[in-house]
Order: C-alpha cells, then sequence, then structure tokens
C-alpha cells in the first residue's frame, strides 16, 4: 500500500538520493528523467504524489505543473517543485503553476520525506499508513488488516484498497471515475463497472459485521461512506 511517488529529476545522482531516502521512509520511488517520460508515466498510471524539478532537458517543471493542473485527471494530484533557485518571486512561480509545496536544492533528505508525507496527508490520505476506523471497522494499511467487533474480516487486496479510500473519504459521493483514480491509479484502460464489481465483494465482506450497510449507492453519483 505504500505510496508512489513520480521523481521527474534529469540529475541521477539527485533522483538516486530522493530514490534511495523515499524507498528507505516506505514509499514506491518511480523514475522520469524528463517532461515526456513523467507524461507517459502519469498516463499509465497516477502516481500519489509527483516531485518536480524546475528545470528539466524538455520542458520546465513549471510547464509540467500547469499542464497537469489543467487536466480533471491530474488536476489534484499534490506537487512539490525541486530547485535550486531561492529566489522569492521564482516561488511564487511555482506556487502560482499549482505547486503544493517547494523544496529548494541542496536540501535535507529528511526534510524532504518529512514534507511528502504532509503533503500526502494533506492531499492524499488514502495514500499514508495511518490506521483509520469509523463506526467500530478499523482498517490498518501497514498489516493490510480489517477488524470489526475484535474480529478480523477477510477481503481481497483490491476491496482493501477500495474500503481504504472509502473511508478516507468519507461522507464523500465518489463517482466511479474518481475511484478508479484513487484505487486502480488508472482509468483509461479499466471500464467504470468494474467498480460495481469491487463494491459488490466489498459489501459481502462486510456483510457479517453489518458494516455493508456504511456504503451508500447514490444514484448517478457513485457511491459514499457514510460515518455510522
Ligand atoms: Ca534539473
Amino acid at each position: 500500500m505504500s505510496a508512489r511517488i513520480l521523481i521527474v529529476e534529469d540529475e541521477p545522482a539527485i533522483r538516486d538520493l530522493l530514490a534511495i531516502n523515499l524507498r528507505h521512509a516506505g514509499f514506491e520511488p518511480l523514475h522520469a528523467p524528463d517532461a515526456a517520460s513523467a507524461r507517459a508515466q502519469i498516463d499509465a498510471a497516477l502516481p500519489d504524489l509527483v516531485l518536480l524539478d524546475w528545470m528539466l532537458p524538455d520542458q520546465s517543471g513549471i510547464e509540467i505543473a500547469r499542464k497537469l493542473r489543467s487536466d480533471t485527471r491530474t488536476r489534484e494530484m499534490p506537487i512539490i517543485m525541486l530547485t535550486a533557485r531561492s529566489a522569492e518571486s521564482d516561488k511564487l512561480g511555482g506556487f502560482d503553476a499549482g505547486a503544493d509545496d517547494y523544496v529548494t536544492k541542496p536540501f535535507s533528505p529528511r526534510e524532504l520525506v518529512a514534507r511528502v508525507r504532509a503533503l500526502l496527508r494533506r492531499r492524499a490520505p488514502e495514500a499514508t499508513d495511518d490506521p483509520v476506523e469509523v463506526a467500530g471497522l478499523r482498517l490498518e494499511p501497514d498489516t493490510f488488516r480489517v477488524i470489526a467487533e475484535g474480529a478480523a474480516i477477510k477481503m481481497g487486496p483490491t476491496e482493501f484498497r477500495l474500503l481504504h479510500y472509502l473511508m478516507k473519504n468519507l461522507d464523500r459521493v465518489l463517482s466511479r471515475g474518481k475511484l478508479l483514480d484513487g484505487v486502480w491509479g488508472d482509468h483509461v484502460f479499466i471500464e467504470e463497472r468494474t467498480v460495481d464489481v469491487h463494491i459488490r465483494r466489498l459489501r459481502l465482506a462486510l456483510q457479517p459485521s453489518g458494516h455493508d450497510r456504511l456504503i451508500e449507492t447514490v444514484r448517478g453519483g457513485g457511491y459514499r461512506f457514510l460515518p455510522q
């Protein structure tokens, strides 16, 4: 369940330093040496967060951030800009383009990992490993366990991710497209009715404890996980 962090950086030494520290912190680092490669990887599967270098060989990080923000599929993607520039005006430019946070090189790997964690908590809580509990139903991402009234509930990995996403987005109506993006990480090659298949399986798994009642079908909207 570790969050997938796409590192868009053309300098191999910095890329490797970031990857090592992210992996050590429990994240799954992915690499893109330029904008074209970043685009291809994001098209194939949405990462949970993008670390974006300002200076890239084919396009600036600013342009990439702008494009991500203008596309509905990637509009909410958490973005941290990486750059050697430290001038205040450049920083503002980064935020203007849609970056959520900004780290200036040279950076402390520990601080960078802390910023990645903080941003994921803020923007993509389902990608963190914090346990979550709703109405007596507890989900533990780090141990892959779901517990209701002291008993473990068995379910497949997709149902687990789906439940995690629903619980973290409590009381929000989530469209099938949104669920595909959040749970499958990609909705280009998967049909929306796949979501219904897994919701059905998830409801079956939650039936014995009665927690299936928390999954509401919203007509014409999608699904909502109720707080009680
Ligand atoms: Ca660079």
